[in-house]
């Protein structure tokens, strides 16, 4: 484990930030028994960090849900939780080249709550600061992480991992005072299929169900957010069709408007992530290249009107009328629910 030294500079991004930040300081709360039970490095035999953790005085404001990608085990014992918290932590370590393990939490498929990097459940259990993962650039000094154990793309989480999840969002918003609202998932930020599609699906629930345990009530309505539509090669309707006249209007004249994610549309995608310095260049639009893209300067203004016209059918709107990123998100979160 890293020194514990009571007031620490940390460097983030070149640079040096005094470990003590002026803002909201909140008096602790007592309410450390309605958490899950946790476990922590020390239990399941973690690594040392290589490196002093950056707590941040500020407490975090969302909670970004992932999924592991990893194998949809049938094993839901402690011994594979440990298991898997261990062999997540040497990928970070020695593929990637972290410090420690990159979330904050990682839950099993047997529904067992472990601390990711090393601290989160100490500096949770305080309520007022916050250890900076690396589960989400740009996000990470803000949101904690939270990892699932398996794949979610098709199948959806077992009840023993769900109900876990629920308990350990429950408590991090009690703790935080963060909405169930502001549980999201890692698509709404990069370009990544991340949590897959049936946990991303269940997130309007899970902020319901959160918001259940800490007795209020959210509206399905409320429940459910706007986020940005995440398309791919093969993907087919009206999203791909604006994508398509808003890289036309960038320049990718080789691309055709016809609702296709075709190759030719997935390589333009790469070629606009490259150009932007995406963390992913993979042809995948998705919450790190949309607002890029409907952001995009010096368009060529027809495109990007016949892009307005893609999604509003009853020509409602007009691109002159959209302010911004969140205008366009509205826009294509309408019109992916349009049956
Ligand atoms: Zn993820």
């Amino acid at each position: 484990m890293a020194p514990d030294l009571p007031r620490r500079s940390v460097l983030v991004g070149g640079l040096v930030l005094a470990g003590s930040f002026g803002g909201l300081v909140r008096p602790a709360r007592a309410l450390a028994a309605e958490s899950p039970e946790i476990i922590g490095c020390d239990e399941w035999g973690a690594r040392p960090n290589r490196d002093v953790i950056p707590v941040w005085n500020e407490p975090p404001i969302r909670i970004i849900v992932h999924h592991t990608a990893t194998a949809n085990v049938e094993d839901v014992s402690r011994a594979a939780a440990d298991e898997v918290a261990r062999l997540i932590q040497g990928f970070h370590m020695d593929r990637r080249g972290w410090i420690d393990t990159g979330q904050n939490f990682t839950i099993s498929r047997g529904g067992f709550v472990l601390e990711g990097r090393h601290r989160s459940l100490e500096v949770l259990r305080s309520g007022r600061r916050h250890v900076e993962g690396a589960h989400c650039t740009g996000q990470n000094v803000v949101a904690v992480g939270i990892e699932n154990e398996g794949t979610y793309t098709g199948e959806k989480p077992p009840d023993a991992l769900w109900e876990s999840l629920r308990a350990t969002c429950a408590y991090i918003c009690r703790q935080y005072e963060i909405r169930p609202t502001e549980i999201v998932g890692h698509r709404d930020f990069k370009d990544t299929a991340c949590p897959g599609n049936a946990l991303y699906g269940m997130l309007p629930t899970l902020r319901g169900e959160v918001a259940g345990v800490l007795g209020e009530r959210l509206s399905g309505k409320d429940a459910r957010r706007a986020s940005w539509p995440l398309l791919r090669t093969d993907d087919r309707g009206a999203a791909v069709q604006a994508a398509q006249h808003l890289l036309r209007a960038v320049g990718m004249a080789a691309v055709r408007a016809d609702g296709h994610f075709d190759a030719r549309t997935t390589d333009a995608v790469r070629r606009f992530q490259t150009a932007h310095r995406t963390e992913e260049v993979n042809g995948m639009l998705g919450g790190e290249s949309w607002p890029l893209l409907v952001t995009a300067e010096g368009g060529d203004p027809a495109e990007v009107e016949l892009a307005v016209r893609a999604l509003t059918p009853a020509k409602a709107v007009r691109a002159s009328s959209l302010s911004g990123a969140d205008d366009w998100l509205r826009l294509l979160d309408a019109a992916a629910r349009r049956p």
